[in-house]
């Protein structure tokens, strides 16, 4: 190929795809491409020959003007991006912008071409148009502004739905756990036929109405992310055996059999969450009693190797021979609130959020869960969990009241303590259940005065409500431990507190641990936990 000469250079040059300025250094413009005039308003004319200040006279004391006299003092290349000076020479993509005087984005080179071995230069300004390149990256971060703020809103939304159901369980279980009280009370009083079968119906309902609030309560907890996995050594066999017991009555009643089966190969103790593994088989067993008119249903136990994974699992299967789920719809129920039909609400009730719940509990323990189901025949649910086998001896301690012997009245220990609620309806509750028992309480109506009674006489124990006025559980309760600090309390001297609480969330529970209550009730208050919680707390042994 013949060497280029010099015409070729100079159209080169007069035709490349970018702005082309030359000036020399007397800062003179020797050269001007036909790009640079194509954009700009400018003709030979104007520019040619010129100083390049007097033809872009606000371009004097820029950073262009120190990069052009770094280049030709210093033989330095220095670029400008469009960053800090998006368009300094008049240049517009089209007749419309030059109208509007809408300058293009541009990104300059300033390079020094050596002339000879004068030791002088001659400075290049290349010229290129990002504006299509800006315009793109603007939208760009304008979308991920706008997904960053979708996002954030869509939390705060999650959150704010959260807190009011949250907010909203606790209203209504506040009054429902008066109205089950009453008719725990009223059960034990002189009934008609009619008058207990009455009353079964309304506690039935009531009880109905509690899965309700606890099942919407748990959804937007997992949806916010907010329930938590308690993981800790428990017998598997216990809580199997536990949660069919809830259910024979009622398949008895049915005519359908219940039984189980746990391979006696399984550890005795294992790690887990009994509480969400216990919920997920009541969410099984409760649907599968619901849509088995006739047969039976079984859950079996058993250990794998779940070839996938490659690793032990822990199989709990629910087989059950009602009615069957359509193979269109085997995917679809898990998800939240859907029924295989709308009839079926009106039919068998629910909220469709069951399997939701525990598709998303099942996940939440590393599981995972399973349909399989024939139209008429029945429905398998399969629940997969990491098999994790306790091997440890030491007997756990019983540090809990539950299932500790309580007294007759009679043999009651006599005891004074303070009631630290704001809802009459549930002092009146509480004091009938203790109606009977030698034990004086004292009323406090919300934390203040809770504070300042327990500072004037000595209680055996504190019952303390967490939502109230003026001062709430937690505080006071964070307040009467701050005190007996101050005073040196031995522990075994300190006030025994317990904190009744209309939440049931964990985190809500564990607060009031932290201010230091010793244990909690959770409302609707039971007449054989209270009892047996006083007991165990305020007994001299
Ligand atoms: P709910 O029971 O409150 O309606 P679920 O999420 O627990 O909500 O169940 C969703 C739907 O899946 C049910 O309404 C029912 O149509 C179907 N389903 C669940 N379990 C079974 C079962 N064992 N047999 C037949 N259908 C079932």
């Amino acid at each position: 190929m013949s060497a280029l000469t010099l015409q070729n250079l100079q159209t080169i040059i007069q035709k490349s795809g970018i702005g082309i300025l030359i000036l020399d250094s007397d800062l003179i413009i020797r050269l001007c491409n036909l790009w640079f005039y194509r954009y700009s308003s400018l003709t030979p004319a104007d520019v040619e020959n010129k100083h390049f200040f007097e033809v872009f006279s606000d371009l004097r004391e820029t950073r262009i003007e120190n990069s052009i006299r770094f280049c030709l003092d210093e033989k330095q290349y220095s670029i400008l991006t469009h960053t800090l000076n998006p368009y300094p020479f008049p240049l517009y993509e089209n007749n419309k912008a030059k109208v509007e005087n809408k300058r293009m984005y541009q990104y300059l080179h300033i390079i020094p071409i050596p002339v000879n071995d004068s030791g002088k230069s001659l400075c290049m300004i290349q010229i290129s148009d990002v504006s299509q390149q800006v315009i793109r990256e603007n939208m760009l971060r304008e979308q991920m502004n706008l997904a960053t703020t979708t996002k954030e809103e869509a939390i705060r939304a999650s959150n704010a739905k959260s807190d009011f159901l949250a907010s909203m369980s606790h209203e209504i279980r506040t009054p429902l756990n008066s109205i089950l009280g009453m008719t725990e009370l009223m059960e034990e009083t002189k009934l008609t036929e009619d008058q207990r079968e009455y009353i079964e119906v309304l506690r039935n309902s009531g009880k109905a109405l509690f899965n309700i609030i606890n099942d919407i309560l748990d959804f937007s907890r997992i949806e916010a992310g907010k329930l938590e996995i308690d993981n800790h050594p428990f017998s598997l066999t216990n809580v199997i055996d536990e949660t069919l017991s809830l259910f024979f009555l009622r398949a008895k009643n049915k005519g359908i059999r219940l039984d189980s089966e746990i391979s006696p190969n399984l550890s005795s103790s294992v790690y887990g969450d009994p509480i969400r593994i216990q919920q997920v088989l009541i969410n099984l067993l409760g649907n599968a009693i619901k849509f088995t008119q006739e047969g039976s249903i079984s859950v079996s136990v058993y250990q794998d190797f779940d070839l996938e994974y490659h690793k032990e699992i822990l199989v709990i299967e629910v087989k059950d021979t009602g009615m069957g789920i359509p193979p269109e719809k085997l995917e679809k129920i898990f998800e939240s609130f859907t029924q295989v039909d709308s009839s079926t609400t009106r039919q068998f009730g629910g909220t469709g959020l069951g399997l939701a719940i525990s598709k998303k509990l099942t996940e939440l323990m590393g599981g995972r869960i399973f349909l399989t189901s024939q139209l008429s025949k029945g429905s398998t649910f399969i629940i997969k969990l990491p098999y994790l086998p306790y091997i440890d001896n030491v007997h756990l301690m019983v540090t809990s009241w539950e299932g500790i012997e309580v007294p007759e009245p009679e043999n009651f220990p006599k005891l004074k303590i303070l009631l630290t609620e704001d809802s009459p309806e549930n002092v009146f509750l509480v004091q009938s259940f203790l109606r009977k028992y030698p034990i004086e309480i004292d009323v406090a109506e919300n934390g203040q005065i809770a504070l300042d009674k327990t500072e004037q006489t000595k209680y055996d124990l504190v019952l303390m409500d967490m939502q109230m006025p003026i001062m709430d559980g937690n505080d006071a309760i964070l307040r009467i431990r701050e005190r007996e600090l101050k005073k040196h309390t031995k522990t075994k001297d300190s006030l025994p507190i317990i904190a009744l609480t209309a939440n049931v969330a964990k985190e809500d529970i564990s607060k009031s641990f932290e201010a230091g209550c010793n244990s909690y009730l959770t409302k609707p208050v039971k007449k054989m936990d209270l009892l047996r919680l006083l007991f165990f707390y305020t007994k001299k042994d």
